[in-house]
């Protein structure tokens, strides 16, 4: 865990630490030239969700449904059970849920924004209020389409990519009990509450602020609803960084934090470890029964939810495989590493360094570039130009439109992500990475931003195009 980044040069007494996996298959991978990706740029509006994937070199668009499945996945994918009810293998992905989540039932759905979708349905009501911390794209956009206002209740470091508070997704309890004192209690559906929160940099929740979170919602009889998409990741902070749990394993940590929730949603794409699928779990039968109902209008029978059966035991295992302390401490130990080389030199990056990505202060990079002229797109744009990486943008694209007035909202942080999938690149991978961010960095005088030419009416930064200004 302790890494010193390799370029340092050997030292005396070095010891150094590695993946505790090996490669048993490859995909190699393409390299491009600049005229080439000068000219896929362009074809694809400079947008990076638009780039083809054969044109991209090291491709760190997203964690998500990017993870190396481990032999043992590979092998359960054989023993799917397709049949259209009760397959084997929904059973094994319930119990798995059971066991290490610790919740009492299990919709699966076919990935984390179609449990959104069902949980933001049967929860909310048209006129109530959901209290976050920090926004997530698809689940705000689900609470909104079920009549809701969302509130973001994030402690205010969240929103400052220079402060190094420990724990910079915890949930501001005045924000909470503000919310209750002017719109009553009964007008808020439930807290989303996302460990770690994405768009704030991979942060992490801590046990003491969950715990109070509790107590505080227990007062006004007001559900917590869990984004656990990253949970583990989440655990791993709590073990590294909280007063009493460098002891207890990531397992321990994750049941304890979800026994303090009233149920989760999960993007399975994520923490454990498949290409697709998700689920959502509760304690409450009736909330259960409604969204065991709901999910065969939306995904699919009950016990597939639009999964095939292979899909549920490659979850059931990767779960299991998820939770293990090697494997969370050199996912972790990987972004970290890559972090560590860019804070060496000194590049502005969102400290501390989260749990899945390194997340680029496109605001410091580009001074001179004004948010509507979108840094962060820019970014992303410049370092696909210099070396066939692929980011995503996270900052005023991302954030769209204020549904009230029409306008761009401004979000305090306009950052371009560089999201490290599971199992799948090596340090040589976050070293030419690295190499690449400087070098964009030292060009970013003289680049200049872009211009939209073409905006979707939903999630408008997955679709949306541009042009150089
Ligand atoms: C990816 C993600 C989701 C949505 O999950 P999908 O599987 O992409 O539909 C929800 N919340 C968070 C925090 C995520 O990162």
């Amino acid at each position: 865990m302790d890494q010193t980044p390799k370029t340092f040069g050997q030292q005396a007494g070095r010891r150094s630490w590695a993946e505790p996996w090996k490669i048993k298959m490859v995909e190699p991978i393409k390299m491009t030239n600049p005229a080439d990706r000068q000219e896929e740029l362009e074809r694809a509006g400079y947008n990076t969700f638009l780039l083809r994937s054969e044109c991209v070199y090291i491709d760190l668009l997203t964690d998500s449904g990017t993870s190396a499945m481990s032999d043992r996945q590979w092998a359960g994918m054989m023993l799917g059970d397709e049949a259209y009810a009760g397959s084997r293998n929904f059973y094994h992905l319930e119990s798995a849920v059971q066991q290490y989540y610790g919740y009492r039932y299990v919709v699966p759905t076919h990935q984390g924004r179609g449990a959104e979708h069902l949980l933001s349905r049967a929860a909310i009501t048209p006129g109530q209020y959901v209290a976050g911390n920090m926004y997530f794209t698809t689940t705000r956009l689900h609470q909104e389409m079920a009549g809701a206002t969302f509130v973001d209740v994030i402690i205010d470091e969240a929103h400052d990519p220079e402060n190094l508070h420990p724990f910079k997704g915890n949930v501001d309890l005045n924000k909470v009990q503000r919310l209750i004192d002017r719109v009553g209690a009964d007008k808020v559906a439930y807290i989303s509450l996302a460990g770690t929160v994405n768009m704030a940099g991979g942060q992490p929740v801590s046990m003491g602020n969950v715990r109070e979170l509790r107590l505080l919602c227990d007062r006004y009889g007001i559900p917590i609803y869990l984004d656990a998409t990253r949970m583990v990741e989440n655990a791993f902070f709590i073990q590294e960084r909280e007063p009493g749990y460098t002891g207890k394993t990531i397992a321990e940590i994750l049941k304890e934090f979800c026994s303090f929730t009233h149920g989760a949603w999960m993007s399975a794409k994520k923490d454990n470890l498949v290409n697709i699928g998700g689920w959502l779990a509760v304690n409450d039968w009736d909330l259960f029964e409604e969204l065991r109902n709901m999910v065969v209008i939306f995904e699919g029978l009950h016990t597939y939810g639009g999964l095939a059966g292979r899909d549920m035991e490659a979850i059931a295992i990767g779960i299991e495989e998820a939770v293990q302390d090697d494997h969370v401490r050199s996912r972790v130990g990987q972004v970290r590493y890559l972090g560590e080389l860019l804070t060496a030199w000194n590049i502005p990056i969102v400290q501390p360094v989260g749990g899945h990505a390194i997340f680029l202060d496109a605001k410091r990079f580009y001074p001179h570039i004004p948010q509507d002229q979108f840094p962060a797109q820019t970014l992303a744009a410049e370092l696909y130009l210099d070396s066939g990486i692929r980011s995503m943008e996270r900052g005023v694209v991302s954030a769209g439109r204020d549904p009230q007035t029409g306008d761009h909202r401004y979000p305090a942080l306009e950052l371009t992500r560089l999201t490290i999938p599971r199992r799948v690149y090596t340090q040589a991978h976050m070293d030419v990475v690295a190499e690449a961010v400087q070098a964009v960095f030292e060009a970013a005088p003289q680049t200049r931003g872009l211009k939209l030419v073409y905006e979707p009416k939903y999630l408008r930064f997955f679709q949306a195009r541009f042009e150089r200004i």
